[in-house]
């Protein structure tokens, strides 16, 4: 986004030093006369946190706890030293500021979700990376945005896709439950590092194998959620709200090159695809500058050495968490904040070597089925059945 006048747009980046984070901060260091880095987060990486201060110089640091806090300040000279607060209610505050017009929610998972409402309500252009909180409370964020006027934007590689492949017209009022020009949307995976694997051999797969991602370079939670697809299911739940769709006009489809980022089917025969090569940057860099495009550092596709570019259908047996993610969502009320807290405590307790793979999407459908649904009308009754279901997983760890 450009202003009129020669200012730069000032930002706030929640989730700074992660991943998506990380991408976010090249591209500002690209665009460094358009872009500002005014305020940030990070939970703990005090290191990272420095680097990012003596580069950026912002104004406001988040941090997860005082000793953190402590810590950032004893490694800063005075004249860089921004203003830090710490705790989650430091979070909302700094999402709301209105010093800063954008702000980019790449938090992980359900502890985004307050500070992203609160940028939301607050009428702010929101990048959203943290599709957790849309998972949890889809229908409380994209009513919040409708009476704030925030922009939605996503930076979900395949969430851009699809609103790259949209006309403009549809890009400015992203519903498309009245778009009977739209035959489907094509949600594009792919496959994870485990495709092709049976439900036998996925038994033993261990967590680094299952880190180690194909195509993208994420941060850990997302690149599990990956292997097991449950990350596809998420973003399922993501396209549907974002979009205002139903479960069943999003097809799912195999591509495992990852180079077609997703696609919209038209009712002419026309399928728009978004391309490219996989590097965040590309939907992060489109949605800051939207209805522009600026640089961000992204190669352009070699074509004589891409190979063929390959589609099959998902494998439902051996990744049921997409099945499941569907069956939540069709449930509707609390059972998506149930899936994604489940998902939560059972992907950490994977990576600590203390469940199998398989256990994942186990301990997910034996939550669901034990849940008692009941409507998500407040952040109260979605944070509420978030703290039971985490309470009955690791009751339920095996
Ligand atoms: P990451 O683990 O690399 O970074 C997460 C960030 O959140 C870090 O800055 C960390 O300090 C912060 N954080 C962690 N726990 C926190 C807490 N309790 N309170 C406050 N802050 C906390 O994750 P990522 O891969 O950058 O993913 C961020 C979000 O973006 C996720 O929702 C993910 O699904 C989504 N996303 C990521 C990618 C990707 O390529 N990495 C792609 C699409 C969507
Ligand atoms: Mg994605």
């Amino acid at each position: 986004m450009r202003t009129d006048t020669n200012k730069p747009v000032s930002l706030c980046v929640l989730g700074a030093t992660g991943s998506i984070g990380q991408s976010t901060l090249d591209i500002i260091r690209r665009n460094p006369h358009q872009y500002r880095l005014a305020s940030a987060s990070g939970f703990s990486n005090m290191k990272l946190m420095a680097d990012i201060c003596l580069e950026f110089r912002p104004k406001t640091i988040v941090v997860g706890s005082n000793s953190n806090a402590a810590q950032l300040k004893a490694s800063l000279p005075s004249d860089v030293l921004p203003n830090i607060m710490v705790g989650n209610d430091a979070l909302d505050e700094l999402a709301a500021d209105p010093r800063t017009s954008t702000l980019v929610a790449a938090i992980v998972g359900a502890a985004g979700l307050s500070s992203t409402l609160s940028a939301v309500r607050a009428g702010k252009r929101v990048l959203l990376a943290n599709k957790e909180a849309l998972v949890m409370s889809g229908a409380l964020l994209m009513e919040a945005a409708k009476e704030s006027g925030a922009t939605l934007l996503p930076i979900d590689s395949e969430h851009n896709a699809i609103f790259q492949c949209l006309s403009d017209h549809r890009q400015r009022h992203c519903d498309l439950s009245e778009a009977s020009e739209i035959k489907k949307v094509l949600l594009t995976a792919s496959g994870g590092p485990f495709r092709g694997k049976s439900r036998e051999e996925l038994l033993q797969v261990t967590p680094s194998q299952a880190l180690d991602h194909p195509n993208w370079s994420m941060g850990p939670k997302i690149s599990i959620d990956s292997a097991t697809m449950m990350n596809k299911g998420l973003e399922l739940i993501e396209a549907c709200w974002l979009f205002n769709l139903q479960a069943h006009q999003v097809e799912v489809v195999i591509h495992p090159q990852s180079f077609i980022h997703s696609m919209v089917e038209y009712i002419d025969g026309s399928v728009i695809a978004q391309m490219g090569l996989p590097d965040m940057r590309t939907p992060i860099a489109h949605a800051l500058a939207w209805p522009e495009r600026i640089l961000s550092g992204v190669k352009s596709p070699i074509w004589s050495q891409l190979g063929p570019l390959t589609f099959e259908a998902p494998d439902l047996e051996a990744f049921p968490c997409l099945k499941l993610a569907i069956e939540a969502l069709s449930a509707g009320g609390i059972a998506p904040t149930v899936l994604n807290a489940v998902n939560e405590v059972a992907v950490e307790a994977f990576i600590a070597e203390q469940i199998s793979f398989m256990s994942i999407p186990d301990l997910v459908s034996e939550a669901l089925a034990a849940t008692e649904n009941r409507s998500a009308v407040s952040v109260e009754a979605i944070m509420e059945a978030d703290s039971w279901a985490r309470a009955w997983a690791r009751q339920h760890l095996k």
